[in-house]
């Protein structure tokens, strides 16, 4: 049926292995070949729902309403698949699942052990993504080689190679090969002894990819191809790349040093030479682009950059499709709440994206007020889309303390509740509004002029919604109900038709977003940001931001 290649990590976390797995299906495709990517990740919460986002950075929605790993954002954009619900499994749902079926007495009074029941229900986990037409499954490994809790997929691996044939499994290491500064030298070491772990347990890796801040020479890619037992053309160059926003530049990498020829020969697949035109039209723009726009991204989980990996994503892809490079003010709400809109000044446009709990509220607010006032192009998602319906409830419709019910329970003006379906759950786990949702469109609104079209099917993840009793009182101020769940009870995308570009939406779009195809409302939002840049004089802009915050 379908070949597998894992993706293993050794000597640190934070290699980039989700990027390289997506990187390596989007060549793979590119070659013709029916591709899937799968996550695994070694922890004990059955998903990252219930995170922080401090704690594990976003949680990607799938469309049938998987919280997930943020990896499957990156395979997402890089191939043309879409992942779902058997895309990503934890040590949590897999042991969940052997100990229901413990308590349903189907090991037949056995004694229940790591090996064979957790690496078997592993190995089926894996093996539930294998169908006649997918000809390769990636599988990402989470973790580092040699973690205690990564043992029983390392395991489960190496049985499936054993299982399904050498021709049928290949396993490749991302690895680091550090520059040490003070001894000007590139050390193998750890990659030998990353290597040398993965061995002892029976996994031969069968290509390597190193990462690394200095080009490879002849002479330490001969090195570790001999002390990690591997061809020295199966070592391959990962070099840092100048800036982050250029990881579409991965594919090219491997395919320039012939990771993709490696792979179809290892797994003797039968397909053409690759085929990157659309990719290749899609780097131009990126590394050479015409324009630069300045978006103030107004968060509180602002410093750790995975917090809002897609939202910076789709806001590179909205760049592309407008030949612009994005630069981000990424800017904490609670310092504008302390310090005042002033500091927003000079952006081209404001984004406030989603989240949780009542920290940093207030600065969001502001900061759509700002947005609203200056007639500065406005994009609100999700928590997004609450907060500006609370500005306008206080700033517009006169209700001082309009608030959302998950602020403030005994507010008297809940522009923002809970719906009665919500109100009674207990569990936190999986219980929020989640995965794609019809949204209808209403003629002539910006969001159909974006989307071209009257129904759209995009991700949600919330629990609270517009109010309907405040309708009416919106509408009679000037704000338009643009976007309504088919049957009209949802509100999913708030706009003000007097404004150059102010659309808020409950949903989340960036989660569609592709640098080939950038998400609607996200191309749309640029393209009014570079307008608005370009209506006012240079001079008046601070550029706070600058270049150096470019992601
Ligand atoms: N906290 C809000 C809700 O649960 C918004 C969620 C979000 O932004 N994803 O409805």
């Amino acid at each position: 049926m379908s070949k597998h290649i894992f993706v293993s990590g050794g000597v640190v976390s934070s290699l980039g292995k989700g990027l390289t797995t997506a990187a390596i299906g989007m060549v793979l495709e590119s070659r013709g070949l029916k591709v899937c990517l799968q996550k695994i990740d070694p922890y004990l919460n059955v998903d990252p729902g219930t995170m922080s986002p401090f704690q594990h950075g976003e949680v990607f929605v799938t469309d049938d309403g998987a919280e997930t790993d943020l990896d499957l954002g990156h395979y997402e954009r890089f191939t043309k698949t879409r992942t779902d619900q058997a895309c990503n499994f934890t040590t949590g749902q897999i042991y969940s699942s052997v100990l229901n079926k413990e308590r349903r007495g189907d090991y037949l009074g056995y004694t229940v052990q790591v090996i064979p029941h957790i690496t078997n229900e592993i190995k089926e986990h894996i093996l539930r993504l294998d169908t006649a037409d997918i000809d390769v499954v990636l599988t990402e490994i989470g973790g580092v080689a040699g973690d205690i809790e990564g043992m029983p997929f390392l395991e489960a691996i190496r049985q499936l190679r054993h299982d399904l044939g050498r021709h049928n499994v290949m396993f490749i290491h991302l690895t680091l090969v550090p520059y040490i500064r003070a001894a000007g030298e590139i050390k193998s070491k750890p990659t030998q002894t990353s290597v040398r772990q993965l061995r002892e347990i029976g996994i031969q890796p069968d290509l390597l990819i190193c990462r690394t801040e200095r080009p490879l020479s002849q002479e330490i890619r001969d090195k570790i191809a001999l002390f990690c037992n591997v061809e020295p053309d199966a070592v391959i160059e990962e070099l840092d790349l100048a800036h982050p926003y250029l990881v579409y530049q991965l594919p090219c990498v491997f395919v320039k040093q012939h990771v993709d020829d490696r792979i179809v020969q290892h797994l003797q697949l039968k397909c053409r030479e690759p085929e990157m035109d659309e990719w290749m039209a899609m780097l131009e723009p990126l590394e050479n682009p015409s324009h630069e726009v300045e978006i103030a991204v107004v968060g509180k989980y602002i410093g750790l950059q995975d917090s809002y990996k897609s939202i910076y994503e789709a806001l590179t892809h909205g760049g592309i499709a407008n030949d612009a490079r994005v630069i981000y003010r990424k800017m904490d709400s609670e310092e504008i709440e302390a310090d005042g809109a002033a500091m927003i000044e000079g952006v081209d446009g404001i984004l406030v994206p989603g989240g949780f709990g009542e920290r940093g509220i207030e600065g969001k607010v502001l900061a759509i007020q700002y947005a609203r006032e200056n007639r500065i192009p406005f994009l609100g998602i999700c928590l997004g889309m609450q907060t500006a319906a609370i500005e306008f409830a206080r700033n517009v419709c006169g209700l001082n303390v309009a608030n959302s019910a998950e602020f403030d329970k005994d507010t008297p003006h809940p522009v923002i509740a809970l719906l009665d379906e919500q109100a009674n759950v207990v569990e936190m786990g999986g219980t929020m509004r989640l995965g794609a949702q019809e949204c209808r469109l209403a003629a002539g609104s910006k969001a159909r002029e974006a989307y071209g079209n009257d129904a759209i099917f995009e991700r949600h993840r919330h629990r609270y919604e517009f109010n309907n009793e405040y309708r009416s009182r919106f509408e009679a101020e000037g704000m338009a109900f643009s976007g309504l769940s088919p049957g009209g009870k949802l509100v999913e995308v708030i706009e003000l038709p007097e404004h150059p570009w102010f659309v808020a939406v409950q949903f989340h779009p960036e989660f569609k977003s592709r640098p080939t195809e950038a998400d609607p409302l996200f191309r749309e939002f640029i393209a009014a940001a570079l307008r608005n840049r370009q209506a006012v004089a240079p001079a008046c802009r601070t550029g706070r931001g600058g270049r150096e915050s470019l992601c």
